[in-house]
């Protein structure tokens, strides 16, 4: 069986030194390969060379829109976006962008000013991303139909968008369907309180299912509660293929098809 975790953040045990663990955790548990998500500037660099040192690790670029600056200094961060996209080790992905208005400043003012900033610098991306015709990595938290929107303004080709970490619902996924583009879904499939977002995993369907853990965040039960990494996306596989009523392996071939194809790998 050979699993690809679509969407972890590696920097993080790198900077520990034990990456090369936790790499090697994966592959005992069948999880061959990584796309590693880049969030801001300061990680681009660690996840280009990264991607360059370890055949397993691919690596994506995007400015989150947690980091986005209220002023406009993340023109100069965005600008430089582009660069990478050229041939040698190029990103397998622009991402992950997008719009979160969950983490928000409490300050009205100051909220309001984020909102306006994480939107222009989503817009800006989206562009880039259409100029590129690349896969696009959208994180989108209690702003779904503001993401709609703009990617629908933005020409970007749907069927090369994914909704990460989706927790949405059945109404939800239909509308990314509708479009063309898609969700794919950690560890909170597996949590007793998620049956909506189990719902939309079902209606969503099997064609263009990706699996990912997002770690070190959101780890699946039973590692519920500890940091999250690579190795445990095999802990969704069971709980994924039952829900389709396909064996482990089946399941497996399809998501792992999937997530090559989507991001070209
Ligand atoms: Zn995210
Ligand atoms: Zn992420």
């Amino acid at each position: 069986m050979e699993l690809i975790d679509s969407h972890c953040h590696l920097a993080k045990f790198q900077a520990e030194g034990v990456l090369d663990e936790v790499l090697d955790r994966a592959a005992a548990q069948d999880v061959s390969a990584c796309i590693a998500v880049g969030t801001s500037e300061e990680d681009w660099i660690v996840y280009e060379r990264m991607a360059k040192a370890y055949p397993q690790v691919h690596y994506t670029l995007g400015l989150h829109p947690c980091y986005v600056p209220e002023d406009n200094s993340w023109e100069t961060s965005v600008n430089q976006l582009a660069s990478f996209f050229t041939p040698g080790n190029p990103p397998v992905a622009l991402g992950e962008i997008g719009l979160d208005h969950f983490h928000l400043p409490k300050d009205p003012i100051a909220a309001g000013k984020q909102i306006i900033a994480q939107e222009e610098a989503f817009k800006r991306q989206l562009a880039i991303a259409y100029q590129l015709d690349c896969p696009v990595i959208v994180h989108s938290r209690d702003s779904f139909d503001e993401c709609v929107r703009c990617i629908d303004e933005s020409g970007v080709n749907w069927e090369r968008v994914v909704f990460h970490c989706f927790s949405g619902d059945t109404g939800q996924i239909q509308r990314l369907r509708q479009r063309g583009g898609r969700g794919s879904f950690t560890g909170i499939v597996t949590y007793k309180n998620a049956a909506s977002v189990r719902e939309a995993l079902y209606a969503q369907g099997l064609d263009v299912l990706m699996l990912e853990t997002d770690s070190p965040y959101l780890a699946p039960v039973p590692h519920r509660g500890q940091r999250n990494e690579p190795a445990y996306l095999r802990a969704m596989v069971e709980p994924c293929a039952e829900a389709f009523d396909l064996s482990v392996e089946a399941f497996a071939e399809k998501v792992t098809e999937n997530t090559r194809e989507f991001f070209g790998i």
